[in-house]
């Protein structure tokens, strides 16, 4: 989220969607991408303590799970 305005019953919310590079119509969150990702980058949930795959699903809650 990069921006509110109004006042209330009329805000204005202005957000900021990155690219996901998966389509997801095709996606059935199946987390094989994540199992083969052979990339790693600092995990940034834990501060960059440690390392992710490039392709993750950021936490188990993740609605859509994709
Ligand atoms: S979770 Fe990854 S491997 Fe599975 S369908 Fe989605 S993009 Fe493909």
């Amino acid at each position: 989220m990069e921006g509110i305005s109004g006042q209330e019953g009329n805000f204005s919310v202005r957000v900021r969607q990155k690219p996901r590079i998966v389509d997801m119509d095709k996606c059935i969150a199946c987390n094989l991408c994540a199992e083969k990702c052979p990339k790693k980058v600092p995990d940034e949930f834990n501060e960059g303590l440690d390392k992710r795959k490039s392709a993750y699903i950021k936490y188990g809650q993740t609605v859509p799970l994709k």
